[in-house]
């Protein structure tokens, strides 16, 4: 009997899961310090989970603090648990599928957030308890408090249960504008050469773009993953298609990787960066790092390094701040 492919992929994925070790703890545990006089920054929680702080404004993109999913465990624990976060105006979600929806994570943050989805996730909207939800068409926008969120398109699956993407089509990126800064966050997407050429133009001069890096099964133009994934090749294509000033790889080292191996999505995408000289743009923070971005110059990240330094010293700033690109030691 000759399984498909996509069926052979997850099932070695469940068995190098479930046979691994058990999760890593990520870099920084809880909040990492903040510039409060920067206009903008952004704490990777792990996975496709990032809390963005634009002014005073807080927007969670992506929730899942959940340590494992289904048979899944998490390759590397979430930074943040329940009680840690703070306050949060917005939830963004770019689809409904597991790893980027964790019903429990969003039902967490009481019925304060706003809820942003994809329009056709409102399929499955009964699992948001929140009351303020509102589902966004393509390049259509909603505003909260001076915070325009523009959903974007992307070429990914929808659906939430695997078998429903064939009638579901709920799959966004999101553009979020505010406190002066324009962010790109893809979620969770495959290649299209047109369609990020147009986010670039529509929106020119992003500073910041949440690209994801993994599972990389075909990585290159002529060979793409069927299921609407890149790997770092690509994503540093999308990088240079919507022409933002810099990139944070997300969508690794917690639910899947190329092979399942702690590591291997990191080591992939420091060999692409040196290969497209993008060192100084592609900004690889570990899981529980938070980027922020003055109103000028460079970005700086916040880690733990930072969290026990501040103390006694500012946190550094500039060019020295900026972590390169690197495999992690084992
Ligand atoms: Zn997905
Ligand atoms: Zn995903």
């Amino acid at each position: 009997m000759k399984f498909p492919r996509h069926a052979k992929a997850l099932f070695s994925a469940l068995v190098c899961s479930c046979a691994a070790m058990p999760p890593q703890p990520p870099s920084v545990r809880g909040l990492p310090p903040d510039d409060h006089s920067a206009p903008f920054s952004a704490v990777w929680i792990g996975h496709a989970t990032v809390l963005m702080r634009f002014g005073t404004h807080t927007i969670l993109a992506d929730p899942n603090l959940a340590s494992r999913m289904f048979m899944l465990s998490r390759l590397t624990l979430a930074s943040l648990d329940e009680r840690e976060m703070p306050p949060i105006d917005a939830v963004i979600l770019s689809h409904m599928h597991f790893d980027h929806f964790d019903a429990r994570t969003v039902r967490s943050l009481g019925p304060r957030p706003v809820v942003i989805y994809p329009t056709e996730g409102q399929s499955y909207a009964d699992e948001i308890l929140q009351t303020d939800q509102r589902p966004l068409a393509n390049w259509e926008t909603t505003e909260i408090d001076g915070i325009k969120i523009t959903a974007v398109p992307a070429r990914h699956q929808g659906g939430r249960y695997g078998f429903d993407f064939i009638w579901n089509h709920a799959y966004t990126g999101y553009v979020i504008e505010g406190a002066g800064k324009r962010i790109y966050f893809a979620g969770d997407t495959g290649w299209d050469a047109e369609m990020f050429k147009e986010i670039g133009e529509r929106f020119p001069g992003i500073d910041l773009a949440f690209i994801p890096i993994a599972p990389a099964r075909g990585d290159s133009v002529e060979r793409r993953d069927p299921w609407g994934h890149v790997g770092p090749h690509l994503a540093l294509r999308i990088f240079e298609a919507i022409g933002a000033k810099e990139m944070v790889p997300i969508h690794y080292e917690a639910f899947f990787t190329t092979a399942g191996h702690l590591g291997d999505a990191r080591r992939a995408l420091r060999d692409a960066v040196l290969e497209a000289g993008e060192n100084d743009r592609v900004l690889a923070i570990q899981v529980g790092e938070r980027v922020v971005l003055p109103f000028e110059g460079a970005p700086r990240i916040f880690g733990e390094h930072t969290a026990q330094r501040s103390t006694d010293r500012p946190p550094p700033t500039g060019a020295d701040a900026i972590r390169p690109v690197a495999a992690p030691s084992k």
